[in-house]
């Protein structure tokens, strides 16, 4: 049994696209488990779609007056070309006044912005129709316009979303569907009614599936843009983007925000002596040392070489001081020959420092970690004013 159930999950596993970790499945279904960064790119990628679209439908939907003329009575097409006009002058508002935020609910919004104006049209232009009587030839191009359900569900397809989210967004259009089949009750051809409404809910699950698989893709890039190949956290590619939004939360809570540099102490010795891939095995292992023993909130950086940055949010100068005095004493690993690998650390912070910006403040940090290497190495480099928490081997600051 356990054999036939290992065998079968294997299969299904293979399913799977490939390019992902076993725990970055999990982010497929739901949004809850995004880190900040990815949130922020795909809200960024999302309403850059979401305004192409717009401006492809702000051209596009008047255009289409121009056959309904040559098929349509005057006073039914005057009310489409109404129609046509209120949803291309929505379209235009999208996409003047929609800029991206790097804010998913903002996303979220602008994808039911522009998915609910051609919703309001259809249901609007859906009405109007049914009050006519048409031609062979009108009814055909009238048919047309049962289309366009269709045409939204399948354009679900080129957000990158996840099951939580399609699924929302396709409910939306299916109850859209609904109210149409509603309104038209007394006229209703029930039969291919009901066959449009089964064909809509098939392709929501196509849709699903194709959302789902670019979600995947975009989370392997960031994952790869953002991580060090070698010690396997954050890089300094993404520093920017994370002290921006440390900095930014930090400022609108009024939370402090402490930063350190931490520079490992005679580094070049340990290639000199037993060579660069014994050098980097201790990076690495310093860097997964140090990243068991911190906060879920906090980030780890590899700024370059041996240079790391500790960015911790809602934490004090007191409190930082603290974490890096504890991460002191159970040391940072050790060199190839068995000694403590020692570190000389610059801390900073946003509240007792003053910062004006997020540069200072790493500056800030950087010059400090100078003055601990200064002071003689393997010590943390902070503000006198909290001398109360300094071990013995802390480093008092003697910035004039
Ligand atoms: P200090 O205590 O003054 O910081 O001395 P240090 O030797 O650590 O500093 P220095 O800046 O002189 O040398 C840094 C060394 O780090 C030089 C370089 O060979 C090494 N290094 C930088 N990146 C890597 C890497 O990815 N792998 C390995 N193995 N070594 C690296
Ligand atoms: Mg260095
Ligand atoms: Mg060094």
């Amino acid at each position: 049994m356990k054999v036939l159930f290992d065998s079968l999950s294997r299969r299904l596993g293979s399913l799977l696209p490939g390019e992902l970790l076993p725990s970055e499945l999990p982010q497929l279904l739901s949004p809850a488990r995004h880190s900040l960064l990815l949130d922020q790119r795909r809200a960024t990628m999302i309403v850059n779609r979401v305004r192409l679209f717009a401006l492809l439908f702000a051209v596009l939907t008047p255009l289409w007056a121009v056959i309904d003329i040559m098929v349509f009575d005057f006073a039914l097409w005057s009310g489409l070309a109404l129609f046509r006009l209120l949803a291309s002058s929505a379209f235009v508002c999208l996409l003047l006044f929609y800029r991206p935020s790097g804010d998913l609910f903002d996303a979220y919004r602008a994808i039911t912005l522009l998915f609910a104006i051609p919703t309001l049209f259809y249901v609007a232009s859906h009405t109007l129709l049914g009050t006519h009587q048409l031609s062979e030839f009108s009814a055909a191009v009238a048919t047309g316009y049962a289309f366009l359900p269709f045409v939204l569900m399948a354009g679900l397809a080129i957000f990158p979303l996840s099951l939580q989210e399609n699924l929302a967004l396709a409910s939306l259009l299916l109850l859209a569907q609904g109210l149409a089949g509603y309104l038209g009750w007394s006229t209703l051809n029930w039969p291919s009614y009901a066959g449009g409404f089964w064909l809509l809910i098939l392709i929501a699950g196509v849709t699903a599936l194709a959302s789902m698989s670019q979600l995947a893709f975009m989370i392997t890039l960031v994952r790869q843009a953002i991580h060090d190949p070698l010690t396997g956290i954050l890089s300094r590619g993404s520093a920017e983007e994370i002290l921006d939004l440390h900095w930014a939360c930090a400022q609108r809570n009024a939370a402090p925000l402490s930063l350190a540099f931490i520079d490992l102490d005679h580094f070049k010795a340990i290639n000199d002596h037993f060579g660069h891939e014994a050098g980097d095995r201790t990076l690495c292992d310093f860097a997964s040392h140090l990243q068991a023993q911190l906060r879920d909130s906090d980030s780890l950086l590899r700024w370059g070489g041996e240079e790391f940055l500790l960015v911790m949010p809602n934490t004090g100068l007191a409190q930082a001081r603290l974490a890096l005095q504890r991460l002191q004493q159970r040391r940072f690993g050790r060199r190839p020959d068995g000694q403590a690998l020692t570190a000389s650390i610059g801390l900073a912070e946003r509240l007792h420092d003053h910062a004006t910006d997020c540069r200072s403040l790493l500056e800030l940090a950087d010059r400090r970690m100078y003055l601990a290497k200064q002071g003689g190495r393997n010590q943390v480099c902070g503000h006198h004013a909290h001398s109360a928490w300094q071990p013995a081997n802390l480093l008092e600051e003697r910035e004039p």
